[in-house]
């Protein structure tokens, strides 16, 4: 049986590989959808539309992942904080490190995904 660290590095691993493919799709999608545009405008709009609609759509999911999987650990007093998906969805972040306040010592700092 495979502790819950392990678990959770798995999980991260298939919320990378779905990140990437969904990217090279979206691209691959918009790009097929330049060629076409003076042949099919109307075509080509209706694929950004539902590529891009669909790219946001797994992107909220794999947010909604990264919140759930492990902890955010507060800069300052390394308090392990599980905030809400509204605050994660909405922080600014750079990879899995986002800006976050801490629910322990109530400083705003940049806080590292931890297992
Ligand atoms: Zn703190």
């Amino acid at each position: 049986m495979k502790n819950e660290k392990e678990h959770n590095k798995e999980l991260f691993i298939v919320e990378a590989v779905i990140g990437i493919a969904a990217t090279i799709l979206v691209i691959f999608v918009i790009a097929m959808a330049a060629l076409l545009i003076e042949k099919q405008p109307w075509m080509s709009a209706g694929l950004i539309v539902v590529s891009v609609v669909a790219y946001i759509i797994i992107c909220l999911g794999l947010t909604k992942m990264e919140q759930i999987v492990g902890y955010y650990e507060c800069a300052n007093c390394h308090y392990k904080n599980s905030p809400k998906y509204g605050t994660v969805l909405w922080s600014m972040h750079f990879g899995r490190t986002r800006y976050l306040p801490c629910s322990k010592c109530h400083k705003w700092s940049w806080q590292k995904k931890v297992l």
